[in-house]
């Protein structure tokens, strides 16, 4: 039998990722889950934020299925999720948006993978504080370099890309468009203002889109345009690849496009550990009221199937989905226009309903 990891998570988490437990079991799939927690509830219950019982089970499994995670402020970690993506060398984080039937939106049809490096950028979280030796140090040594002028009270946060970061997820990009029969990559960027990482990894996109050139297109976008594009005319993108900031803004506006983050699922990816979460937070506010969407996280379930190479599952699974929506009997509150509030489903019945239509 599969063996695969189990964060339920926080907040929400442990609602929805039950949700697509449930989903993924009833698709006949056998797999044991070895189920630890992470953040705020595995710090009240082990005294840490991530327990090391965690990350061996990840490693020795492979794949893991995770809800959102709550990193407490005060707790030493900046990021739980930063430092799983860091420790576990998750490098492409893969966010599919597509319309399903039945959504409610304001397009006919989106269909796109937003594929954001994971590892780098201002998101390594190398940053020096206001008024410490370091930063005044650093902001010294630019002067010095001719670099330029930094206020003395500046706070700094660092921006590297490398060549190594960047070939590697803009080659992910083009493997993930030939396995996924996907036509088009659009490397996004800010090379214009920012030439030596952005234009690094703008250098080494064109270098990379060489070797695919006969069998996908490329292009690359500035990262400004590319917002208003997305906007205006969202069907002329398939894969956009980019660097980490870009990417964690782009995948939420892209989440928008296709109805929310109620629909929004994700995968991070190494080259050994692949691990499959939505792209929405732990939304507080409704934890433990059996209210939000768990699409989500049964789509992140979706990607999972596809990963351990049960492909059939995985469509039916799909399947499934699309006819609930279609129906649009079992639908959770943020399926539904204002008006009709009153006959929103929750968090359970949504996924019992998908259960259904399984059997
Ligand atoms: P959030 O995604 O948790 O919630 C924002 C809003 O989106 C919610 O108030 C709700 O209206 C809506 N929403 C989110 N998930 C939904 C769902 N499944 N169904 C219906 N509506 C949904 O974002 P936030 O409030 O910025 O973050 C809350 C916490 O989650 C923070 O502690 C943050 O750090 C954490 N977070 C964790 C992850 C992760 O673990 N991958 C990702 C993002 C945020």
């Amino acid at each position: 039998m599969r063996k695969v990891t189990l964060i339920p998570g926080d907040g929400i988490g442990p609602e929805v990722v039950d949700a697509a437990r449930m989903c993924i079991s009833a698709t006949g799939v056998e797999i044991e889950w070895e189920v630890y927690p992470a953040g705020q509830t595995a710090l009240e219950r082990y005294g840490k934020l991530v327990p090391d019982e965690l990350l061996e089970s990840i490693r020795r499994n492979k794949v893991a299925l995770k809800g959102p995670i709550i990193t407490p402020v005060g707790s030493g970690f900046r990021s739980v999720n930063v430092f799983l993506r860091k420790e576990l060398d998750l490098f492409a984080c893969v966010r599919p948006a597509k319309i399903y039937p039945g959504v409610r939106t304001r397009y006919d049809v989106v269909d796109l993978v937003v594929i954001r490096e994971n590892t780098e950028d201002l998101y390594a979280g190398i940053e020096f504080a206001e008024g410490e030796d370091a930063t005044r140090d650093l902001i010294d040594l630019v002067s010095r370099y001719g670099k330029g002028y930094i206020r003395e009270d500046s706070g700094i946060s660092l921006k590297a890309i490398s060549r190594f970061g960047s070939e590697r997820i803009v080659r992910f990009a083009f493997e993930y468009a030939l396995a996924n029969g996907r036509k088009k990559v659009t490397a996004v960027h800010k090379a214009n203002i920012l030439k030596f990482s952005d234009g690094l990894f703008l250098e080494v996109a064109r270098e990379v889109a060489e070797e695919y050139r006969d069998r996908v297109e490329f292009e690359d976008i500035i990262v400004d345009n590319l917002s208003m594009q997305l906007i205006q005319r969202p069907e002329r993108f398939d894969v956009l690849v980019l660097p980490n900031l870009y990417g964690d803004i782009v995948s939420d506006l892209c989440a928008g496009l296709v109805g929310g983050l109620g629909v929004a699922p994700g995968a991070n990816i190494g080259n050994e550990v692949a691990v499959f979460e939505p792209v929405h937070g732990s939304a507080p506010k409704y934890a433990g009221l059996n209210k939000v969407n768990p699409l989500a996280t049964i789509l992140s379930g979706v990607m999972l199937l596809d990963h351990i190479g049960e492909h059939t599952h995985a469509r039916r699974l799909e399947e499934a989905v699309i006819e609930v929506l279609k129906e649009g009997k079992a639908l959770t509150y943020d399926l539904l226009p204002p008006g009709e509030q009153d006959r929103a489903v929750g968090t359970r019945e949504m996924a019992e309903e998908i259960c259904r239509k399984l059997a």
